[in-house]
């Protein structure tokens, strides 16, 4: 089955908004067994979005269209759609009831110019939408099948789940089944290397590497059929990256740490510099974290270092705020005024200024306490300051997961 996306929007073309919706069609699409064979984006424009569907529709069995179904003047798409498959454009009463029933539900006047998104091109078929004003619709042209759904990223995504891929499911070959191992810590290049011949050149397989910074997902593919071919290379794959996989599938850093947490029964209290507090956000996005956070201080200046978590100013003044030696004191202070069982710190140099030839911009100290021992690691990461906190912040997370495992022997996986 071909299938073709349709993105409709100026502000996809003009760089202001990323087009996630292509993105996410694209992979629901793989993961059912079908790929996405053209993509295409066209301005607002009646004309331009017509020609595009005109020619979509003549190589496709279906397209998938988003964007331009709202109430204002500049969107064009409903009449695109009837202009193309030479239809008027209709006042629907179910699409007016749609409007009526969402006006109710919102306990709130809709505005006027709302009653516009009942007008589609007349004798297509409606596509519910749950969670706002604009329906769906699908148009027959040629051969071809068009959906067209609104911009808006949660309502394509609910009506593309609960419509138009159990529509398009009996038309789409078998589901293929993925693993995606997720690692850290180790080059794409250093990856490729270790998978050497893991995997036989004629197994029935596909195997990717995606970098989602600074994670890189190795991702095994197979029809349903393979299973047996996927689950081997997935050990295999296992084995070759064992010391740098941190999760699986769905999993993430934060959910396998709180799972160790809650296993160990250890509590965990933080001193962040650079950071400015990512750390805490991600330990407390997880729900539940209350059971094992204690809590966490932003010590950015020297004095808040030395005020808030005891480390000695003569310390800072001998060393400076970014060396081992004060990551050290940060983590040891930490532990002590929360009374927590660990305790993590960081301090670094995150730019674009402040770095020395010892200590460029990227290097970053992390130190992880416990009650005997403290460990302190030097960093130099590269990047501008974004990236330098983000991986900062994932270091430290990781650090914490493979003293979690090691030496409390909490579980990885479920
Ligand atoms: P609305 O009823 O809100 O007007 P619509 O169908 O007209 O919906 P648009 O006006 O094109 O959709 O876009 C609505 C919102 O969705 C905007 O914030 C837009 O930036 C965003 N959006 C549109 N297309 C995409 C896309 N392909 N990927 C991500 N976001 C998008």
């Amino acid at each position: 089955m071909r299938v073709a996306i349709l993105s409709i929007g100026d502000e996809l073309l003009s760089g202001e908004v990323t087009d996630t919706n292509a993105s996410h069609i694209a992979g629901r699409l793989y993961d059912c067994g079908a790929r996405v064979f053209r993509h295409l984006t066209v301005p607002d424009e009646e004309e331009a979005i017509a020609q595009a569907l005109t020619e979509l529709a003549a190589a496709s069995d279906a397209v998938i269209v988003t964007g331009g179904l709202g109430p204002t003047p500049d969107d064009y798409t409903a009449q695109a759609a009837a202009r193309a498959a030479g239809v008027e454009l209709e006042l629907s009463q179910e699409a007016l009831d749609h409007l009526a029933e969402f006006e109710k539900r919102i306990a709130r006047p809709l505005h006027p110019a709302n009653r516009r998104q009942a007008l589609i091109p007349k004798g297509c078929r409606l596509i519910p939408n749950p969670l706002g004003t604009a329906c769906g619709f699908v148009v027959p042209l040629g051969g071809a099948q068009l959906f067209f759904l609104p911009g808006v990223p949660y309502e394509m995504e609910r009506m593309l789940a609960e419509t138009v891929l159990p529509e398009l499911a009996g038309r789409l070959p078998a589901p293929w089944r993925r693993i995606t191992l997720k690692v850290f810590g180790i080059p794409e290049a250093a990856i490729s290397e270790r998978l050497e011949g893991a995997i036989e050149a004629d197994a029935p397989l596909q195997l990717a590497y995606c970098v989602k910074y600074p994670e890189i997902h190795v991702i095994l593919r197979a029809a349903t059929a393979d299973a047996a071919h996927l689950e081997r290379a997935a050990t295999e794959v296992r084995k070759r990256l064992a010391e740098f996989l941190f999760a699986e599938d769905d999993d993430t850093m934060d959910l396998v740490l709180a799972r160790q947490f809650r296993e160990s029964g250890l509590t965990l209290a933080l001193a962040e510099s650079c950071t400015g507090g990512m750390i805490a956000a991600r330990i407390t996005a997880v729900a539940g974290s209350s059971a094992y956070f204690l809590g966490g201080n932003v010590t950015y200046s020297n004095a808040a270092k030395s005020r808030m978590i005891g480390v000695p100013p003569e310390l800072i003044e001998r060393h400076g705020a970014v060396s081992a030696e004060v990551a050290r004191a940060m983590a040891e202070g930490a532990r002590a005024a929360e009374g927590s069982d660990l305790a993590v710190s960081v301090t670094g140099i995150a730019g674009p200024d402040g770095g020395t030839p010892e200590k460029p911009v990227g290097t970053v100290y992390i130190a992880l306490a416990d009650a005997g021992s403290c460990r302190v690691e030097r960093c130099n990461f590269q990047g501008d300051r974004d990236r330098v906190r983000s991986i900062t912040c994932f270091t430290a997370l990781n650090m914490l997961r493979e003293h979690l495992l090691i030496r409390h022997g909490a579980a990885v996986r479920n």
